[in-house]
């Protein structure tokens, strides 16, 4: 059997049911397949990596603006369909364990505030509190349960090998403890306000199939707001709302950033605005960031901020809405290139931010792209770096990580490597987390 080259993108196809899509106005939900707009089709260059491209959301978030407005093709190809690669919706997302913790932090949480709040609950500190803390299973059961369903989510994943998912799994299971530690201390401070009226069914969410409803007096958590006519949606981690008004609490697992509070704004602007979960109007008593280790809040924005702010969504969803309806995505080279999860299928990453191997210092890690010019030895190749011109020695982690003669490449993680006795030649190192993709021939 011939060699293969491990963390190749194989294209393999999973035709395995089960992506996210987020409701499209290319395809809005009850939609006939005979109605559905012909998707535009974008060419990446990349072997199995034609993109066909989505239309703008039906709603826009503080994410997906967020997104599109610091890169369109970025926004573009990451929700796009890749028909040759996969059949899920997206292009396949590498995972980073610091994202995975986050969503299983935010994930328990939010199940154990559901249950308590059911409960009646008012702290984690009450009798009532540990009986239903026991039933859970505990801090660390509920937390294992939300790992177990986010690994779930890698399964088909054409760009993540078997090796690496163990490892990834063995290091999540190992950071179980601390993921308890976290989720206790975020819940010793929490004080709930019991006493949510029951769901009274009201209106269905633009764009999606779930029913929404009035939030009543007590605690909401991953309650969603809409601002219809602004067609803007938000999922707000905790809604707490008594006769004065709405606390609206956001868990951040990260450190402290400007944005947190931009984001807590615009959850102020759809609380005020959602007319189904706030029929009486009421204010924003409170903006809150919660950190693992405190909190912050936020300043309430006044009647004439939230205008300025309304005005200001406005004319962001515009602009969002005129870029994403375009044949070729814009791209907009930055920093933000070096962990965009897409780069490998950016023609202008490669020509214009992906360095040189000669200008990478020693032992950073860096992309590579070029043809494969011959095998040097077992676990060695020559490549022609495509920008300069130069050839580059690429060494392999095993013998059966091949590449492949004659064709041209894009190396995403190789690691720069300085030879003492040569300091002049060109030397980058794969390892079993580098991956190559082949460009279309
Ligand atoms: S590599 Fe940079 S320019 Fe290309 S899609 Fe990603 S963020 Fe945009």
């Amino acid at each position: 059997m011939g060699r293969q080259g491990v963390g190749w993108c194989t294209g393999v196809p999973d035709r395995r049911s089960g992506g996210h899509a987020e409701p499209t106005r290319r395809q809005p939900a009850g939609t006939a397949m005979a109605d559905l707009i012909e998707p535009k089709s974008f060419d990446t260059g990349v072997l199995f990596g034609r993109a066909l491209l989505p239309e703008g959301p039906a709603m826009w978030s503080y994410s997906s603006l967020k997104e599109i407005e610091t890169c369109p093709r970025r926004y573009a190809l990451s929700r796009a369909d890749y028909p040759e690669l996969w059949g899920q919706n997206g292009y396949p997302r590498v995972p980073v364990p610091a994202a995975i913790k986050g969503d299983v932090v935010h994930g328990a949480l939010e199940a154990i505030v559901r249950a308590l709040v059911r409960a009646g609950c008012s702290s984690t500190r009450s009798a009532d509190a540990v009986a239903v803390l026991r039933e859970l299973g505990g801090y660390t059961e509920v937390a294992k349960r939300v790992l177990a369903a986010q690994l779930a989510r890698l399964d088909g994943n054409p760009r993540l090998s078997s090796e690496r998912r163990e490892q990834l799994t063995r290091a999540l299971n190992d950071w179980l403890p601390e993921a308890r530690e976290q989720i206790q201390t975020y819940l010793t401070r929490m004080e709930l306000h019991p006493g949510a009226d029951a769901p009274v069914k009201a209106a269905t969410t633009p764009g999606g199939s779930a029913t929404r409803h009035a939030a009543r007096r007590g605690d909401h958590p991953e309650r969603e707001l809409v601002a219809t006519d602004l067609r803007l949606k938000g999922r707000v981690d905790l809604l707490s709302v008594d006769a004065n008004g709405a606390w609206i609490t956001d868990f951040k697992t990260g450190a402290e950033d400007p944005t947190h509070h931009d984001q807590l704004r615009l959850y102020a602007l759809l609380w005020v605005t959602d007319t189904i979960a706030n029929p009486d109007g009421l204010d924003v008593s409170a903006l809150v960031a919660a950190y693992p280790t405190h909190e912050v809040e936020v300043p309430v924005p006044n009647a004439s901020e939230l205008s300025g702010l309304e005005r200001e969504i406005i004319a962001r969803i515009e602009a969002a809405e005129a870029v994403a309806t375009s044949d070729v995505p814009t791209a907009v080279v930055g920093e933000h290139c070096g962990v965009c999860n897409v780069r490998g299928l950016c023609d202008r990453y490669w020509t214009t931010s992906a360095p040189n191997t000669a200008e990478v210092a020693d032992g950073d890690w860096y992309d590579l792209q070029g043809t494969v010019v011959r095998e040097h030895g077992v676990k060695s190749w020559v490549l022609r770096e495509t920008k300069s011109g130069h050839e580059v020695l690429v060494r392999t982690p095993t013998p059966s990580f091949a590449l492949p003669i004659g064709l041209e490449v894009r190396v995403l993680g190789a690691r720069r490597t300085v030879d003492p006795d040569d300091e002049d030649s060109l030397i980058a190192v794969l390892t079993g987390f580098s991956e190559v993709l082949r460009l279309a021939g």
